[in-house]
């Protein structure tokens, strides 16, 4: 039971490694683009495609379909491989093998779905933002409405660190009975304001 246990718990690990990695890469590709340098835009602008893809209005462009599997997909899935791959250096084999699958069974149903998975889907609101360490998909659809936030893909601890989970701007905020806020985030109506 224990070895169940302690494989279960590195495989975990191998791939909480590979999204944190991940992770942070997707924050560079958004730093990149701001950079003064060409060749550096330039790589920042590979992820642009995955944002053309499912763009701020939260609507599908399946124009995109193609580039997002090569400028996003792909690059994403070869990121937190090599990550995950390092961890034979300290974990069990069978542990990292299992973090591997599971990430290529992701890819894979990406990929099938041409990007549409359970996190692509066009949405014309969102309900409101719940908190918690887990990642849902409407905390990923945010990145997609405000690209300079919610860079976490499966955790959110790059969020936490670098203070990107919650934006002030375009959030409609209610006073509930019980004195709490709740936030409820509207990409549609808050694109019309703007005009
Ligand atoms: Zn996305
Ligand atoms: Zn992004």
């Amino acid at each position: 039971m224990f070895y169940i246990c302690s494989i279960a718990f590195q495989a975990i690990f191998a791939f909480l490694i590979g999204t944190i990695v991940f992770d942070v890469f997707h924050y560079f590709f958004h730093l990149l683009l701001k950079s003064k340098h060409k060749f550096l835009r330039s790589i920042g602008s590979l992820h642009t495609a995955h944002h053309r893809f499912l763009n701020s209005q939260l609507k599908i462009d399946r124009e995109w379909v193609k580039k997002n599997f090569y400028q996003h997909l792909l690059i994403e899935y070869g990121i937190k491989i090599s990550a995950i791959s390092a961890c034979f250096l300290f974990l069990s084999h069978i542990s990292v093998w299992i973090a591997i699958i599971f990430e290529t069974i992701i890819f894979t149903n990406a990929t099938y779905n041409r990007g549409i998975d359970a996190r692509h889907k066009s949405y014309s609101i969102l309900p409101s933002y719940l908190g918690g360490f887990l990642v849902t998909k409407y905390y990923h659809a945010l990145h997609h409405v405000y690209p300079n936030y919610f860079f976490s893909s499966y955790f959110k601890i790059l969020d936490f660190i670098l203070g990107s989970a919650q934006p002030i701007n375009g959030k409609r905020i209610a006073l509930t009975e019980m004195g709490s806020t709740d936030v409820q985030y509207t990409p549609i109506a808050r694109k019309r304001s703007c005009k």
